[in-house]
């Protein structure tokens, strides 16, 4: 009896806590996970994506659902279902797995063919975790979008556009007011339009650049060169407006890589280019010039390019470089030979003229000078911004005569010619470069082209006259 009663206390001492703690896991489900849905776009038309946060931080989420639907879509979609493992209840010291997730989905047309516009609700359905004694509910959150399908309304309004591979022309075009992107798209290559100067607010003007490279039928040019306009929300248009296109097959040429070059390229490249490092041969050292110093460079062109001034600065015809022959022209496919074997592949995308050593050089138009300095493969450099995208670029100089900020008459002096860079002798390469793409320069040195390709489509917003042609370099 004595031993009996010991025995009881002891069995309901010891349930007491066991079913307290029981009684404690039971009731121990997580809280109500907190929700947060953000878009990266301000409604939702081609793709739009949503980073969904979730957090339960006590005993972690158990699951995650997300559905789309509302008045856009017919039925809903789920766009996205997980599961995760919460800690369980009874072991408090367990730290849950998963007591955040970020997950990101993309709504819009591209993902969902069958969405309209109208209300898109996106229901976001968090699990936490529950216990043998109760099965909480999930948090719900809901949230609307907008849908937004209609492209930007897009018109071409000049007739006569006619580029050629390598080259510029230029195109007037109406666009409607929910357009945030627009311009001339050709592969890779985007020439942005800007506002026609006096024109509405829908007429827009877009100088643009045919990629030396772009090897096309007269068919399939006016496939490619397209005129595109974008909304806030990626709805994008797009309409042919090219009514000839002129194929300029690329030229070819050979290039002897010899050591005394080499060395000396590299040598005073290497020590002028800080952030570059030698390879350690004189071969590799060369070719990473040849290769990514010159990707380098011209990424930076890109980046003028996006600079330059939505206006005209010039009013003349461009002006070739006086008593100068050429010694290498536009859109020359190199092919760099050492000991017999072809080690590398460039492209040559300018005029290299010659004259006498250290020839002044001349500015081909009137512009504001956008870069004057040390250019990596192009040495002593000056770029010229002469507005909508054009710029002009003079290389190899042994000295420069203006600086950044300058502003420059056409003809004036801004520097004398010279080997510095990836030169081998004493020259001026020139080129055109529009909106970062270098294009072939005989177009601007021709009256007629600009006469034809720009000032009848702008009309007075380039205060160009007729005038006498000026000859192109090498003309007798
Ligand atoms: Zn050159």
């Amino acid at each position: 009896m004595f031993f009996g009663r010991k025995l009881a206390v002891g069995v309901v001492l010891l349930l007491v806590p066991v079913t307290g703690f029981l009684l404690w896991a039971g009731m121990r489900q997580g809280p109500p996970p907190t929700v947060e849905v953000t878009s990266d776009l301000p409604a939702v038309g081609q793709a739009t994506t949503l980073t969904i946060v979730v957090k339960e931080p006590v005993r972690g989420l158990s699951s995650l659902k997300v559905v789309a639907g509302g008045p856009a879509l017919k039925a809903p979609v789920t766009l996205l279902e997980q599961a995760f493992e919460p800690a369980p209840a009874h072991k408090p010291w367990v730290t849950p797995t998963t007591t955040e997730h970020t997950a990101t989905v993309v709504v819009g047309k591209r993902a969902m063919p069958e969405l309209v516009p109208g209300q898109l609700i996106v229901r976001v359905v968090a699990g936490r975790a529950g216990t043998w004694m109760r099965q909480p509910p999930p948090a719900e959150v809901e949230q609307t979008f907008e849908v937004r399908l209609q492209p930007p309304a897009l018109t071409s309004t000049s007739s006569f556009v006619h580029p050629a591979q390598g080259g510029a022309e230029a195109v007037v075009y109406e666009v409607g007011p929910s357009s945030v992107k627009d311009g001339v798209q050709v592969g890779d290559w985007f020439s942005p339009g800007s506002p026609l100067p006096g024109g509405a607010p829908s007429q827009r003007v877009a100088l643009f650049a045919v990629p030396y490279d772009l090897e096309v039928s007269e068919a399939e040019a006016k496939e490619k060169i397209k005129l595109v306009a974008i909304d806030d929300v990626g709805n994008r248009a797009e309409q042919g407006f090219v009514h000839k296109f002129f194929p300029r097959p690329m030229g070819k040429d050979t290039i002897e890589l010899k050591e005394p070059f080499m060395k000396k390229v590299t040598g005073e490249i290497y020590a002028r280019t800080p952030e570059l490092q030698p390879k350690g041969s004189l071969v590799d050292d060369y070719l990473q010039l040849n290769g990514d110093l010159r990707r380098a460079n011209n990424a930076t062109l890109k980046e003028l390019g996006a600079k330059s001034v939505p206006k005209f600065l010039w009013g003349e015809t461009f002006l070739p470089m006086q008593n100068a022959a050429v010694k290498g022209s536009f859109a020359d496919r190199r092919a760099y030979l050492y000991d017999g074997k072809q080690v590398d592949t460039q492209d040559h995308l300018g005029f290299d003229l010659a004259s006498l050593e250290r020839a002044p050089v001349q500015a081909a138009n009137a512009g504001t000078v956008v870069l004057a300095r040390y250019f990596g493969i192009f040495g002593n450099a000056v770029v010229i911004d002469h507005g909508f995208g054009l710029q002009t670029l003079y290389a190899h100089l042994s000295s420069i005569g203006v600086k950044e900020g300058d502003t420059v008459a056409r003809g004036a002096e801004i520097g004398r010619t010279g080997a510095t860079g990836l030169a081998g002798g004493d020259h001026l390469h020139f080129t055109t470069v529009l909106h970062g793409l270098p294009v072939n320069p005989i177009e601007w040195w021709d009256a007629h082209w600009i006469r034809d390709r720009l000032k009848l489509k702008v009309g007075d917003t380039l205060p160009w006259a007729e005038q006498a042609p000026v000859a192109p370099p090498g003309a007798p």
